[in-house]
């Protein structure tokens, strides 16, 4: 299209947006329409064919009664009429005047009463019709049958080409940008096809679609057509033209009646087609030769495009969920590439383009992962997407679609060809990583069903320029620049569904990766504690066979010697000590930690630990207790219970400052056996109750050598006894340790 031409269509389209389609002051010569007052019912406009019709001059019969010019009887029928709470209840009215069946049709509008008196087609006889009340009946059970949307629409555009006998009956949808496609078609096999075909928003403006939503059906039985003025042309009262949204006779646009010409038609009919209040599409028909379809199968088909519209809201949710169940297939096998992948879950996805591409019908994929960028099929440069990717995740969502992406991010532009609409997912990790999906601009990929090499004949005379099939899709082209199809309700589903899987796989790896981690570690600290004990025990006993030889009352260089190796002794010890904690560490958490019970008296078993523990207790001048119900018995590994004495014991003296008490009780509790170690030493604060049993936790604070271990295998060694262990503190007052062992009865 060349600029002059664009800007031809610029002015046309200008002018159509101006176009008064509401007040036209004028009517399609079909009928006559007449406004009349309440409740007297005296002519106030009257088109000017009254005069053709019924051969009474229009202004003679302005403020005459409406009597006057269709007779007592039919006034009398017309004042019946509005006696009905709907006028669309009233029956109908038929009238003969002056050698002429009309149809009466009423309507309230803006306060006033429009009366259009309607040339009633006799005998209408569309091919192929017999009865049409039958067929109606038929033809809706057929619609509740059809299985698929687009079964509906076929049946729906093929039933009302029957009844009307219209050379061709399309439905045409609306996308979201006002941009339509045929998407049904019944045609006599004479005409051009149309079905698949796009056209312009343009091409219908925005105040007729407004028009068409409040207002179900249009008729134009003969666009080369004289449209008949209103007498006066201004309603008296207003001072305004008429509004004739809502009369059947509205005279329409003239460059409408010249794209129809354009179109190869002269009689045309729609039927609007609302999902909700939204209008969603159109029945559009079409003859070749003048048709004026009568009212009442005009009804018909109004009846038709409402059951259509119901059924068009109904279907289009089961149609989501059809296009949910066609992907689920396509998101197992992803689901399973990413479970088999060894290393990351995107490598995964990478090894299976085809399905991925195919998962959302995209032209081209990129997979990103840290540094790698896998693209398939048509995408843009590496660099362009790397660009986009980082703009997306700026954007933070974590699935953004767009059919028009430069319209959001300009840069786009530039790649729009292949990337014109764009799908993407990516999951929340400190690397980057996503799935982007690829659609090529739409006009790229539909050809019109002629030549679209073919340079286009544009006629500059009339209004003619732009208003034919070809030159309309040239516009479409336009308006689709940088448009890719749109993603489905299924579409969006799958991202949103492989980045659910991606995320729940991601996830499994890295809790596998975590406990590898702390398996090798384990296993690392198990060797290694068991490889030093040896080479340990050696340098304790060298320690004590040195002791002797450097005893500490010889010589002061003797002296010396024998402290160091004191100190040496006691650090070899302490080492020991870790030694063990940690073989048992690795043994609780590997579940291999055993224990050799055997009958254990109780009292006796806190005789021993008494003398043992006391010492330590006595150097910091802290007084210890131990005390047992008598005769108690347990079935207990001796020196594991002790070990644990010892540690609560230990802590307890550890954490309280001189002076303090340490108290050791063992009662009978039901089945079990509670001993309690209560101190009343500095407590334990509220967040770190929770902790004091987990592995390596401990507080360095005062406590130098704490490894964090004790507790973690007293907590073990209770367990393996069957029992259990709690730790209650009041900070400031004291803890106090409670542990379980079953009775031995
Ligand atoms: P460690 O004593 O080597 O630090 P433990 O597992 O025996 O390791 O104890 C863990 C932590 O629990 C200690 O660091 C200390 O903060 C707290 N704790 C244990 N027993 C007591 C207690 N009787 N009084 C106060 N705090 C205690």
């Amino acid at each position: 299209m060349t600029p002059q031409d664009k800007e031809a269509f610029e002015e046309l389209l200008a002018n159509c947006a101006d176009e008064p389609i509401r007040f036209p002051g004028a009517i399609q010569p079909h009928g006559l329409l007449l406004t009349l007052s309440e409740p007297e019912l005296s002519i106030i406009q009257i088109s000017a064919n009254v005069e053709t019709l019924l051969a009474r001059p229009a202004p003679e019969l302005i403020g005459q009664p409406l009597q006057s010019l269709i007779g007592d009887a039919h006034a009398a029928q017309v004042r019946e009429a509005l006696q009905q709470s709907t006028l669309s209840d009233a029956p109908p009215l038929h009238f003969r005047l002056n050698g002429t069946a009309f149809e009466g049709l009423l309507h309230r509008h803006q306060d006033v009463l429009i009366l259009e008196l309607e040339i009633h087609v006799e005998n209408f006889q569309p091919r192929n019709v017999a009865g049409t009340e039958t067929h109606l009946g038929r033809m809706l059970a057929r619609l509740q049958k059809a299985q698929s949307l687009q079964a509906l629409y076929d049946i729906s555009v093929k039933e009302i080409q029957a009844m009307t006998g219209y050379d061709r009956v399309l439905i045409y949808r609306f996308e979201e940008e006002g941009h339509g496609q045929v998407i049904a078609e019944a045609s006599d096999p004479s005409m051009e096809v149309f079905n698949g075909l796009f056209f312009p928003a343009s091409d219908i403006p925005e105040q007729a679609r407004e028009l068409y939503r409040t207002n179900w059906l249009r008729i134009i039985p003969n666009a080369d057509y004289q449209p008949v003025p209103l007498v006066p042309k201004l309603r008296p009262d207003t001072q305004t033209p008429l509004d004739l949204s809502f009369a059947t006779l509205r005279s329409v646009s003239p460059i409408h009646c010249q794209y129809m010409k354009n179109m190869g038609v002269l009689s045309s009919m729609s039927i609007s087609l609302l999902k909700g209040d939204r209008l969603w599409g159109l029945i559009s028909c079409g003859n070749r030769q003048p048709l004026h379809v009568p009212h009442e199968l005009r009804t018909a088909c109004q009846t038709i495009g409402q059951v259509l519209s119901l059924q068009i809201s109904a279907m289009e949710a089961l149609e989501v969920s059809r296009q949910r169940e066609e992907k689920v297939e396509a998101l197992a096998l992803l689901n399973q590439a990413m479970i088999d992948s060894p290393q990351n879950v995107f490598d995964g996805l990478a090894n299976q383009p085809q399905v991925l591409m195919a998962l959302a019908n995209a032209g081209g994929i990129a997979i990103i992962e840290d540094k790698q960028l896998h693209r398939y099929g048509n995408c843009p440069e590496p660099e362009d997407i790397r660009a986009l990717h980082k703009w997306l995740q700026e954007r933070g969502e974590p699935v953004f679609a767009s059919h028009h992406l430069a319209s959001v991010y300009p840069p786009a532009a530039q790649y729009q060809q292949v990337a014109s609409g764009v799908l993407a997912m990516s999951l929340p990790k400190p690397v980057d990583n996503g799935v982007l999906w690829f659609r090529p601009e739409v006009k790229e990929n539909i050809n019109w069903s002629g030549d679209p090499r073919k340079p286009l004949d544009l006629e500059n005379s009339d209004a003619g320029l732009r208003l034919r099939p070809r030159t309309s899709f040239e516009i479409w082209k336009v308006e689709m620049a940088g448009i890719s199809t749109k993603w489905s309700h299924g579409d969006l589903f799958a991202a949103n569904d492989l980045r659910r899987s991606a995320l729940e796989n991601d996830l499994a790896r890295q809790v596998r990766r975590e406990q590898e981690a702390v398996r090798a570690r384990d296993e690392l600290v198990a060797v290694v504690s068991h490889d030093l004990r040896n080479p340990m025990t050696v340098i304790s006993m060298l320690c004590g066979m040195m002791q002797k030889a450097f005893s500490s009352d010889g010589p002061h260089t003797s002296r010396r010697i024998s402290t160091a190796i004191d100190t040496m002794q006691q650090a070899a010890g302490r080492m020991n000590t870790l030694l063990e904690d940690l073989l048992d560490t690795s043994k609780i958490d590997a579940g291999r930690y055993t224990i050799a019970p055997q009958k254990l008296d109780v009292a006796q078993m806190f005789e021993e630990a008494q003398s043992l523990l006391a010492p330590l207790a006595l150097d910091k001048d802290i007084s210890i207790s131990f005390e047992a119900d008598p005769d108690l018995s347990i079935h207990a590994d001796p020196e594991r219970l002790f070990q644990v004495l010892s540690n609560l014991v230990g802590n307890a003296i550890k954490f309280t400052p001189r002076l303090g008490t340490v108290d050791v009780f063992a009662k009978s509790v039901g089945d079990d056996i509670v001993f309690t170690v209560r101190d009343s030493g500095e407590g334990i604060p509220k967040d770190h109750l929770p902790h004091v049993f987990d592995r390596y936790w401990t507080v360095k604070e005062g406590n130098p050598n704490g490894t964090g271990l004790g507790l973690y295998i007293t907590q073990g060694i209770v367990e393996a006894h069957g029992g259990r262990i709690v730790a209650e503190s009041e900070p400031g007052q004291g803890s106090e340790f409670r542990f379980t062992v079953p009775r031995l009865d």
